[in-house]
Order: C-alpha cells, then structure tokens, then sequence
C-alpha cells in the first residue's frame, strides 16, 4: 500500500511519498509499528510508531488483515494530514528551535554595572596560586580565571524564594520544567509619557488579554518598561526609585487567576512603593522572579518561549541568570 500523505511535509527527510507500507504490528493496543521502505534511491527500510486511539483501529482490526493494513495507511494519512503525532519526536522540537530567532533577555555584567545600593559593586580579579600569591597566566601557566567578589543580585539575576522566605526554595531545589516556560510580555511603555512610575494593573492585564488571549497557565510573565536602554547609557537613573513596576494587586491575579509560574521585570526591585509589597508576596508564594532583564522591547507580547538557567549553588538563594526567548 502507498502512503501518499508522507509527501514531503512532517517527515521530509525520513519517509518520502509513495513510501511501502511492509508490516503493520499492534503494540499494547494503543501503538502501531510500521515497517516503510522509503521510495529514495537508497530504499531504506525504516521502522517507525504511531500511536493511535486503540478503540477504532482494533474494532476494524478484527475484520482482518487486509482491512487492518488499509485502516492503519488511513489513519496514518489522517493523523500526517492533521497537526501529527510524529512532530512530538524531540528531533523535530529541536529541528524546529533551530530554525528559530533567539533573543538574549540578559544583561552582560561587569564591576561597574547597575546594582542595590545596599549591596555595592562587585570585584573581579585574576584569580592566584594561594601558595605564591601569583595569579594565573596563559604565558606562565597555560590558563587563566578570575575571583569574582559580588552579590549574588548582581547583573540580571534569579531571585529565589528563599530570598525572601527561610523555608523557601533555593536556585538549586528549582525544577528544571520551571526553567522553560511560555513567554508574556506586558508593554507599558505606552503608558510612561504620562504615568512614568506606572503600576501594572488588573485592568491594563485584561486589555492584554482582549488582544493576545488568555494568559497559559504555567507563563512567565515579563513587564515591559525600557529601563534596561539606561543599563549602560544612564545607570544612575536606572537605578532610581520609583519607577515602573507591577502593582500587588496584578500580581495576585496572575499568580492566583492565570497560574503563572514565574514573573521577570527590567528594574532590581518587583515594586513601585518602599514596602517591596508584590515582591515579598511572590516570593512567599514560593514563586520566583527575574531581575534586570533587557531585549524585551524584542519579543512578542504572545507565543515565545522563555529559557531561564542559574548556576546550582547549595541553597543558594540568588544568583546571576542567563535568560533567552525563543521567537515564534
Ligand atoms: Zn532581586
């Protein structure tokens, strides 16, 4: 049997059109092995399994094998021809990611950046031998590295909740799934001409959604605001208070309505009030944030993808993180 829905379109480099069904194998019910010799000039033969609602496709199973092998190419030419069950290969989400634009949503560090005031700036220097007191050369010694001296909120940074919280999570007890996340993005730009230490409210949220959709659940939520343009252009400003944030308020219904899992903004601190209100209620919530993000004035407000790592330090409870988005 030929299976003209392979042409060219979920599995263009495996199975080409006109593909030979061979054998059709059942499997706990709900898979089907098929063996397909590929129509290429190299006549690969191939295994491939599809899975399959069991009910149908067992009930016409019954009518013989003839009917099962002109059941199995129909159903594999409906599924191909529908969103497919074989796109969920994580070859093709990585075929698919590759083909992608990538943002960086991250600051580069250095001693002189933007930090807290409370927390002062950080050292880095050529690391050294401790019995000599010498550092590290390429010259003498082959490599170099550097001793670096800082808070762990330094640069754009993940704020844990144990941050916040003594019996919070640690950047190490954070779950990978966590860490890769749909991405929203709220502008308010629009608003700070005449508003320029703007809360974000529950209604500016629905307006979002009026346009964009619901929030998924499971989100990282970023607020977008410019700030980060006077990460190195104008650092003293950046690092004023107030300045636009989130409103608790907001906070609470995309943690407690929409089920978000993580919020990141492009200031050092969550709040526009002295009180760090939605910052403490995040972070009590065991939910963590990212601080001074950037490039968001470079992502969709719906439909990218947000990749999010830190180091894993022992209870650790904050740390420089590295952010990108995934542009659909
Ligand atoms: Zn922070």
């Amino acid at each position: 049997m030929r299976c003209r829905a392979f042409a060219g379109d979920v599995l263009p480099t495996l199975v080409t059109e006109g593909a030979q069904v061979d054998a059709v194998e059942f499997q706990n019910g709900v898979s089907l092995n098929l063996k397909l010799t590929n129509c290429d000039s190299a006549g690969t033969s191939r295994s491939f399994s599809f899975k399959f609602r069991p009910d149908p496709i067992l009930k016409l199973r019954r009518m013989g094998s003839v009917m099962t092998r002109f059941v199995a190419a129909l159903a594999i030419s409906l599924s191909l021809a529908a969103p497919c069950i074989a796109a969920d290969t994580l070859a093709d989400a990585l075929r698919i990611i590759q083909g992608k634009e990538l943002v960086d949503l991250t600051h580069t560090f250095s001693p002189t950046t933007p930090v807290w005031g409370g927390f002062g700036q950080a050292t880095m220097s050529a690391a050294c031998d401790p019995k000599t007191h010498q550092p590290y050369t390429i010259e003498h010694d082959g490599f170099r590295t550097t001793f670096y001296s800082m808070v762990g909120q330094y640069g754009t940074h993940v704020d844990p909740p144990a941050h916040f919280r003594s019996d919070g999570m640690t950047m190490d007890e954070i779950p990978l799934k966590q860490m890769i996340l749909p991405l929203v993005v709220f502008d308010m730009t629009p608003m700070l001409p005449k508003d320029p230490n703007h809360a974000l409210t529950i209604d500016d949220i629905k307006a979002w959604e009026k346009e964009h959709g619901t929030i998924p659940a499971g989100a990282f939520a970023a607020l977008r605001t410019d700030m980060s343009k006077e990460w190195t252009a104008n650092p003293e400003h950046f690092k004023r208070s107030p300045f636009p944030a989130w409103s608790l308020a907001a906070i609470k219904f995309l943690f407690e309505e929409r089920k978000v899992t993580a919020i990141g903004h492009e200031s050092l601190d969550t709040d526009t009030t002295e009180t760090m209100d939605s910052e403490t209620w995040i972070l009590h919530q065991n939910h963590y944030q990212i601080e001074a993000m950037t490039n968001l004035d470079k992502v969709p407000p719906a439909g990218a993808v947000i990749v999010v790592t830190w180091p894993k330090v022992d209870h650790g409870v904050g740390f420089p993180a590295r952010a990108f988005a995934i542009l659909p």
